[in-house]
């Protein structure tokens, strides 16, 4: 007879914690992160280190060890190492990239999510979890005013809500059996339309779906980083007449240089006249069509086939929290929809329940919506708009203050982003010249501002012109911050010169 290790019996595996222990590491945690969020504002944003000097402060040579260790002192320690060594994107004077503050009910979201840790790809495996996901998607849904009846699933982020997005218009335009026959030589004949602006998983998508980087039409622009939507009629046109077929227009509201918002009604009108795929990139700015004062910019959203959104950009939930919107829940069922035989999740009692493996490209699924859906009911619709509202007259009140700073020059003022850049008065006068040290000034200048920690801002491409840009995601940033900024650049920027000329 086989003989049973002796472990299993009156199992107490090395992982398993009871509630008492539990219970008395978890308030230590909390003792200890509550003490972090605390001192976050006092914290340098970052101390910029290598990742050798990293690699050195956490043992990263060492081996796995051999035997177990105690839950209470790597609970303490891991959180030291994370709470010394990180990059803050909660500090209030983190304003680089459209990476928010995290909200802590969310952390804590994310806390109850993993303990609970329903799977969330079929309804049997998270009842409560997948009806909280249908609420969240329609409040999310609703505060931005698109279609009712809409469908939608939570993914990790912008990138994939919008390849997922992408991947529901790839199925719907194909006047063929795509799923069972693949590309063929039509579908090699897709053609997708954007502006220079868009964000890269354009790129990314073009690339997965074996379309090729030549794919994507670029649409000219106007002079504020906007698509000509003229420009967009003709291209389409031709491609059409050219045998190709417009797989889908994105029209991005929120660029990630600029914060500018492409013209979505005409976008909305030339997808209709052609019969093209409409998809909106709102993961930034999508999120402020909740505010009623800029219901103009947002005109033609409400019209998207789909939209992908971030809540963890402008809706400060922590990484990761990403959604695709699309008109109908069935488009993206037809994408994702297969019935393997090992899962019988059909029925629930007499009901059909909704399975989120369905509905998107992954099979088990964590509980991404329990954070969205709490940080949305703390702030309700008018937190939420308040707060989107305050960041970008936050920004606003930066780019005045910039302005009015000798030795600064502003470029750019849209949604929560600002960009400009150090002009220090004896720049050389040759235009080229001066072009060249500038860029070299302001790029010595922006490494060692985020080396330092001081504050955190990133940089932008506009016109050849290298420039400083700052992102307001972060309900943290007062208006204390915003006002001692033009002094830091500045000093920063005679730092870089010195450097740049000894
Ligand atoms: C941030 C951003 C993305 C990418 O989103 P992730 O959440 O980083 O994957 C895509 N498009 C725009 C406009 C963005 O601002």
């Amino acid at each position: 007879m086989q003989t049973l290790p002796v472990t299993t019996v009156n199992r107490q595996a090395i992982i398993n914690m009871p509630a008492e222990e539990f219970r008395t590491i978890g308030h230590a945690l909390i003792d200890q992160l509550a003490d972090f969020l605390e001192q976050l504002p006092g914290k340098k944003v970052t101390k910029g280190l290598t990742p050798s000097e990293v690699r050195k402060s956490m043992g990263a040579d060492n081996h796995l060890p051999e035997n177990g260790s105690d839950a209470a002192t790597l609970a303490q320690q891991a959180t030291s190492l994370l709470t010394d060594h990180s990059l803050f994107n909660g500090h209030p004077k983190f304003l680089g990239y459209i990476t928010s503050s995290p909200a802590p009910l969310g952390a804590m979201a994310d806390f109850i999510a993993s303990l609970t840790n329903p799977n969330c790809g079929a309804f049997i495996l998270s009842p409560v979890a997948t009806e909280i996901e249908l609420q969240c998607i329609r409040w999310l849904s609703e505060l931005i005013g698109y279609q009712k009846g809409c469908g939608g699933v939570l993914v990790s982020g912008g990138n994939m809500a919008n390849i997922v997005a992408i991947w529901a218009a790839r199925k719907n335009m194909a006047q063929w059996n795509i799923r069972e026959e693949g590309l063929t030589e039509k579908g090699l004949k897709f053609t997708l339309y954007a502006t220079q602006q868009v964000h890269t998983w354009l790129h990314k998508t073009a690339d997965l779906f074996g379309l090729g980087l030549q794919a994507i039409r670029w649409i000219a622009m106007d002079d504020s980083q906007r698509m000509d939507v003229q420009a967009l009629d003709k291209q389409i046109q031709e491609d059409k007449a050219a045998g190709f077929i417009p797989l889908a227009v994105v029209g991005t509201a929120g660029s990630v240089g600029f914060g500018t918002t492409d013209p979505l009604a005409g976008i909305a009108a030339i997808c209709k006249k052609h019969n093209t795929w409409f998809h909106v990139d709102g993961a930034y700015g999508g999120l402020a069509a909740a505010l009623p004062e800029l219901q103009e910019m947002f005109e033609g959203l409400k019209d998207a086939d789909s939209i992908a959104i971030d809540p963890h950009k402008w809706l400060y939930c922590p990484l990761e929290a990403g959604c695709t919107l699309v008109r109908d829940p069935n488009l993206l069922a037809d994408a994702f929809s297969f019935h393997p035989a090992y899962y019988q999740f059909d029925k629930v009692g007499d009901e059909t329940p909704v399975n989120f493996y369905e509905f998107g490209p992954q099979n088990s699924r964590g509980f991404r919506a329990l954070k969205v859906w709490m940080v949305m009911q703390q702030a309700g619709r008018n937190g939420i708009t308040e707060m989107i509202r305050d960041d970008i007259a936050l920004s606003k009140q930066l780019f005045n203050e910039l302005k009015k700073q000798k030795n600064i020059e502003v470029y750019t003022d849209d949604l929560s982003i600002t960009t400009f850049r150090y002009t220090p008065d004896n720049a050389p006068s040759n235009e080229q010249e001066k072009e060249e040290w500038l860029t070299r000034l302001n790029t010595a200048l922006l490494n060692n501002l985020q080396k330092n920690g001081e504050l955190f801002v990133s940089n932008a491409m506009l016109d050849g012109k290298y420039l400083l840009r700052s992102c307001i995601v972060n309900f943290r940033t007062s208006l204390e911050d915003i006002k001692g900024i033009p002094k830091i650049i500045v000093r920063y920027g005679q730092e870089a010169e010195k450097e740049l000329k000894g």
